[in-house]
């Protein structure tokens, strides 16, 4: 599997406009019958071919009242950089988190409510990116340029409006495991990152994710002790990588 990936410019000019099924696009049809002119790439990131020492640590769902600030805790604790991918409407309810987690990490767009993008449209997933970037920017003064699809599930059309937005799509290949208690996903994640992976872990939702806040104290030390240093995403995606570049698909 292409540790990182640069899709090139989607669709195909005059491609054939498909209709709807039961209220659902096709995923694809719209890549090429609504690309916005001169969209050309975008990078989708599941981990990256980096030469560098380098993980980047990410945080979905939040903000909330339950985790954000322990985990924030623990990353200053520790003088660590994270990327928090953020919902939308939790953003609108806790801007003052969203404000704290920008005063040291990155946030990313997460949507607005967190539906599966598989078979996302351009026009919903434009608003649900749009709407979370203005929450975002109102509380924390900063635009994201980083997009996580929930579930990690994307349709074409999702991806394209993503480009159009200059965003780049980041997803992972390392997450902890909230059914698992903190010292296996401590043995478990750091016996899967390399240089470049990205961690998925979480500080809201639906989940108990008490055991991300248990294990992330001795998770952090132990990936130190393997001699790799955390960094932001947008950082991790800026280091430079093997001499053929990412797969091109
Ligand atoms: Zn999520």
């Amino acid at each position: 599997m292409a540790a990182g990936a640069v899709v090139g410019g989607a669709g195909t000019a005059g491609a054939q406009v498909l209709e709807h099924h039961n209220g659902d696009a096709l995923s694809g049809h719209a890549v090429g019958a609504d690309r916005p002119l001169g969209l050309s790439a975008t990078t989708i990131a599941w981990r990256w071919p980096t030469t560098e020492p380098v993980v980047a640590l990410t945080i979905d769902d939040g903000p909330s009242r339950a985790y954000t600030s322990r985990v924030l805790d623990i990353l200053e604790h520790k003088d660590v950089v994270a990327t928090f991918f953020q919902i939308g409407r939790h953003v609108r309810a806790f801007p003052e988190l969203s404000r704290r987690v920008a005063q040291r990490h990155e946030i990313g767009n997460h949507t607005w409510s967190h539906p599966s993008m598989a078979l996302g449209r351009p026009l919903p997933v434009t608003r649900q990116l749009r709407r979370t970037a203005q929450a975002i920017a109102h509380a924390t003064g900063k635009v994201p340029t980083l997009y996580r699809p929930p579930y990690g599930y994307f349709s074409g059309a999702t991806a394209m409006v993503a480009a159009g937005l200059n965003y780049s799509i980041v997803l992972w290949d390392v997450k902890f495991d909230v059914t698992d208690s903190a010292s296996s996903n401590i043995a478990r994640i750091s016996g899967q990152v390399r240089p470049g992976s990205i961690i998925l872990g979480h500080d809201g939702g639906t989940l108990n994710n008490e055991v991300v806040v248990q294990a992330l104290p001795g998770l952090i030390d132990k990936i130190r002790a393997q001699g790799m240093r955390f960094v932001t995403v947008t950082q991790l995606l800026a280091t430079a990588t093997a001499s053929t570049g990412p797969s091109h698909l």
